[in-house]
């Protein structure tokens, strides 16, 4: 099985062609540099993403936070639901974190000074 992935690791995009045989990366071609090796061969096996999201303060203010690490696509869901459940305490400061290893040793932390 052929894919053809756009590297996001930086703002040239190469395109990667990956080549799959009983899941496992058989070839790789198209990337620039390592990272996009290195990128590639995790999106085909096990993608991951950084969470952005929002939490409800205990005084109504909405506050942006986002998972400290990427965790797996498949989890999302998952994570998406204990934010929900999430709410804080003011005033919170950049790096806080709110839930710790909230998916994948990922922690849950908030994005500026509020
Ligand atoms: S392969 Fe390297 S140069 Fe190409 S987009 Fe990815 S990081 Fe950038």
């Amino acid at each position: 099985m052929k894919r053809t992935l756009t590297c996001i690791e930086c703002p040239i995009g190469c395109e990667i062609e990956v080549e799959l045989e009983d899941g496992k990366v058989v070839s790789l071609t198209g990337n620039s540099c390592p990272r996009g090796k290195i990128y590639a061969e995790a999106e085909v096996v096990c993608p991951k993403r950084v969470v952005t999201s929002t939490v409800r303060a205990e005084n109504g203010e909405m506050i942006p936070v986002k998972t400290d690490k990427p965790v797996r696509k498949d989890a999302i869901f998952e994570v998406m639901q204990k934010i929900n459940q999430t709410t804080c305490k003011m005033p919170v400061a950049l790096g806080d974190i709110l839930v710790e290893n909230i998916c994948d040793d990922a922690n849950l932390i908030v994005t500026g000074n509020f």
